[in-house]
């Protein structure tokens, strides 16, 4: 698994450092009130594990399954809703929780959906990451860890074919790699 790796960007102590940051602000953004927090599965489940272990509030966490990948370096453009409802999020305040922000559109897709048909009474987003490039949807994150360049990166959550999300820290992969797997 690490062989693949080409170089790593952010290793596992500087994610975890900013992460005591981001849970901070979330914490004082958040005083006096229980958020939703929704993880975007399959990439936003490690974050949000090492994320609300920091955060010092009561809240309330649900999921929601989404692709737009489908299994290559390139976002398709079609978002896939992998179930039928939304969870319960009427009145609500959302947290939405992604691992990355690429080109905008699942988190537009995403929080479009949880205001006008679920009904929440606010909706910020948190990404670990944030490619800087222009994006195919206007979408602004609340609250980020770490900028990077519009490279395809795995670790941390993300994958590539389904697999590296496990890695401890964001790395690039060789490109034999991505081509053994492709
Ligand atoms: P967007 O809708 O913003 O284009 O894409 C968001 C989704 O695409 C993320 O949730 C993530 O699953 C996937 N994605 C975007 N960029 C990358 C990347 O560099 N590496 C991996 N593994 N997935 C990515
Ligand atoms: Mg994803």
């Amino acid at each position: 698994m690490h062989n693949d790796i080409d170089h790593v960007l952010l290793d596992e102590g500087t994610i975890l450092r900013r992460l005591d940051g981001m849970a901070r602000d979330i914490t004082r953004d958040y005083e006096g009130r229980m958020p939703t927090i929704v993880c975007i599965l399959h990439g936003g489940i490690i974050l949000m594990a090492d994320l609300l272990r920091r955060v010092e509030l009561p809240l309330l966490i649900e999921t929601i399954s989404v692709s737009s990948y489908h299994g290559g370096v390139e976002s398709s453009g079609v978002i896939t809703f992998h179930q039928k409802g939304l969870p319960d999020l009427k009145g609500k305040h959302v947290i939405l929780l992604d691992d990355i922000l690429d080109t905008g559109r699942t988190l537009a897709a995403i929080s479009r959906r949880f205001t006008e048909e679920a009904g929440a009474a606010s909706v910020k987003l948190c990404v670990l990451l944030r490619k800087v490039k222009d994006r195919a949807c206007a979408v602004e994150a609340d609250y980020v860890g770490f900028d990077i360049g519009d490279e395809f990166v795995v670790g941390y959550g993300l994958d590539y074919q389904g697999q590296y999300r496990n890695l401890p820290y964001i790395g690039v992969l060789k490109p034999e790699a991505i081509s053994r797997l492709a």
